[in-house]
C-alpha cells in the first residue's frame, strides 16, 4: 500500500529586538541568570504590560515578506496552562485575531517548485527556561528568557516530504535573516520548530490523524525525526492499528520518537482576550512604509543572479542564500565583472576557506576587492591558476592584497617565450630516452615534459606557452 506523508511545520521566531516585548528589559542572551528581569516580565501582581513597538515593526516586515494579509486590527490574548517557567500562569499571545494570515513562501530546487501556505502569523511573549540538576535532585529556572519577543509562523499542511520541510524551513529562516529580525540559530533556540506529520493512502482526499513532533533542534533532526515518524505510522496502520494524535518527542540519541503526552486542545488553554493590552491598530501608512524599507528577498536576489549574471540555478542558490554572501560576489564583481569565475572561486575556495575556520562570509580575512584582485592577475596572465591557490592562501593568513603577495614571494609568471625556450631545452637533453619514446609516437609524455618544465620553474612558466613551444621543439 502507498502512502504519502501530510506535514505542516509551526516555527517560533526569536525577534532580535533590544528589548522584550512588554517591559524593557534587555533581550540578550548569555547573562547571568535572573538578570534581565523586573516586576512585569516576572509577572508581580498590579504592574502592566507596554507593547514594544519594534516586535509589531518586526511582525509585519515578515507578514509582507510572506505574502500575509496585515489585519488592521489585532487582538491579544491569555493563553493560560501552569508550568514553571511561566510566571504569570498564562502567556501573552495572539489568537482569534493575529497579526497577519494568508500568506505563502515558494521554495524551489533543481527538481521542483512547491509553494506552501501561511495560515498565520501571530505575537507572542517566550516563557523562561529551566535548568535540571540531578546532581541536586531539583530544578532551577532563570526567567531571562521570560518575555523575550517571538513570532510563531503556522503554515498550512502543505509539505509532503521530510526535504520539502527542510527546504521550506531554509527558506524560512533566509528571509527571517533577510530581514534582519530573527538570527535563526536552532541550536541556540532562536529559531524552533515543532513539525505536525499525518499520512494517507495516495490519492485519498482526506488527512489522517497527525503527531506532533517535539525537540527538533537542528534542520538534520527536524528531517529525521520526519523519516522515523512517518515510518513508524505507516507501520501502525499496516498492522490494522490507529494513529494517536499526540505529541511525542524526538531523541536525538536514539533516533526515535516517543510519546510524550495526549495533544493538548484549544479548550484547554483557557484562551481569552487581555483585558491588560487593547486591540491592536496598525495604519495602512505605517505598513506601506515597512513595505518601502523591505530589502530585496531572496527568492527575487535569486532570480535575479540568474538574469543579470547568467548564473546557473545551483549557483544562484547558495550564493543568495545570505544576504552577506550575495553583497560579497556583488562587490566582487563590480570590481572584477566575470561572474560565472567570481561564483566558481567563492564556492570552489572561500567557502571552503570560511567552513574550515567556522567563520562567516562577514569575518573573511580576505576583502572583496582584494578577492576580485586575485582573479584580475589570472587574467592578466601574470600569475598561473595554480599559483593563484597558494596566492589565495596566503591571502587568507595574512590578508594582504594579492599583486603585494606575488611581487614580494615573486611568484610573477614566467610568459618570456626565450627564458622558457632554455628551460626546455635543458629538459630534453636531460630525457633523451623519453623524447625517443615520444617521437616514436608516445605522445602521452607531453604532460611528463610539462612536468619537468613546471617543477625547474617552480610553476612559474606561463603553460600555455610552454605547451606551445614543447610541441615545436619535440616535433610532431
Ligand atoms: P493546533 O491548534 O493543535 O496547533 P493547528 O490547526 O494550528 O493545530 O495546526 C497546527 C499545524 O498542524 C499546522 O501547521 C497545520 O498545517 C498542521 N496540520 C493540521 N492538520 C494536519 C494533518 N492532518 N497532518 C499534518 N499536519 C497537519
Ligand atoms: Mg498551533
Ligand atoms: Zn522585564
Amino acid at each position: 500500500m502507498e502512502f504519502e506523508p501530510v506535514i505542516g511545520l509551526e516555527v517560533h521566531a526569536q525577534l532580535k529586538t533590544n528589548t522584550k516585548i512588554f517591559c524593557n528589559c534587555p533581550t540578550a542572551f548569555g547573562a547571568p541568570p535572573n538578570t534581565h528581569v523586573c516586576p512585569v516580565c516576572l509577572g508581580m501582581p498590579g504592574v502592566l504590560p507596554v507593547l514594544n513597538k519594534k516586535v509589531v515593526e518586526f511582525a509585519v516586515r515578515m507578514a509582507i515578506a510572506t505574502n500575509c494579509q496585515v489585519a488592521g486590527e489585532s487582538r491579544w490574548a491569555r493563553k493560560n496552562y501552569f508550568y514553571p517557567d511561566l510566571p504569570k500562569g498564562y502567556q501573552i499571545s495572539q489568537y482569534e485575531l493575529p497579526i497577519a494570515q494568508n500568506g505563502y513562501i515558494d521554495i524551489e530546487t533543481d527538481i521542483w517548485k512547491q509553494r506552501v501556505g501561511i495560515t498565520r502569523i501571530h505575537m507572542e511573549e517566550d516563557a523562561g527556561k529551566l535548568i535540571h540538576d540531578p546532581a541536586r535532585a531539583c530544578s532551577m529556572v532563570d526567567f531571562n528568557r521570560a518575555g523575550v519577543p517571538l513570532i510563531e509562523i503556522v503554515s498550512e499542511p502543505d509539505i509532503r516530504s521530510p526535504e520539502e520541510a527542510g527546504a521550506y524551513l531554509r527558506q524560512l529562516r533566509a528571509i527571517l535573516r533577510y530581514l534582519n529580525i530573527c538570527d535563526g540559530n536552532m541550536e541556540e533556540g532562536s529559531f524552533r520548530c515543532d513539525a505536525n506529520v499525518s499520512i494517507r493512502r495516495k490519492r485519498e482526499q482526506a488527512f489522517g490523524t497527525r503527531t506532533e513532533l517535539k525537540n527538533l533542534n537542528s534542520f538534520k533532526h527536524v528531517e529525521k525525526g520526519l523519516y522515523y515518524e512517518i515510518h513508524r505510522q505507516k507501520e501502525v496502520l499496516m498492522d490494522g492499528g490507529q494513529i494517536i494524535q499526540e505529541t511525542r518527542l524526538w531523541d536525538p540519541d536514539k533516533d526515535r520518537t516517543a510519546s510524550m503526552r495526549g495533544k493538548e486542545e484549544a479548550h484547554d488553554y483557557r484562551y481569552f482576550p487581555d483585558p491588560d493590552l487593547l486591540p491592536l491598530v496598525i495604519s495602512q501608512e505605517w505598513i506601506a512604509d515597512i513595505k518601502n524599507d523591505l530589502p530585496e528577498l531572496p527568492e527575487a536576489k535569486k532570480a535575479r543572479f540568474k538574469n543579470e549574471y547568467g548564473l546557473p540555478s545551483y549557483d544562484a542558490e547558495l550564493l543568495t542564500s545570505a544576504r552577506e554572501l550575495a553583497d560579497y560576489f556583488e562587490a566582487c564583481v563590480s570590481f572584477f565583472p566575470a561572474p560565472k569565475q567570481v561564483s566558481n572561486w567563492i564556492m570552489g575556495s572561500l567557502l571552503g576557506l570560511l567552513n574550515a575556520e567556522g567563520k562567516t562570509i562577514e569575518q573573511s580575512p580576505i576583502s572583496a576587492e582584494n578577492f576580485a584582485g586575485l582573479l584580475k592577475l589570472i587574467q592578466e596572465g601574470v600569475i598561473s591558476g595554480k599559483i593563484a591557490k597558494t596566492v589565495f592562501e596566503e591571502m587568507a593568513k595574512t590578508g594582504k592584497p594579492p599583486r603585494m603577495i606575488v611581487e614580494e614571494k615573486g611568484l610573477v609568471q614566467v610568459t618570456d617565450v626565450s627564458a622558457i625556450e632554455g628551460i626546455i631545452s635543458e629538459v630534453i637533453s636531460e630525457n633523451a630516452k623519453q623524447v625517443e619514446d615520444y617521437k616514436n609516437g608516445k605522445t602521452k609524455l607531453l604532460g611528463f615534459f610539462m612536468g619537468q618544465v613546471m617543477q625547474k620553474t617552480k610553476g612559474k612558466a606561463n603553460p600555455k606557452i610552454v605547451n606551445q613551444v614543447l610541441r615545436e621543439k619535440l616535433g610532431g
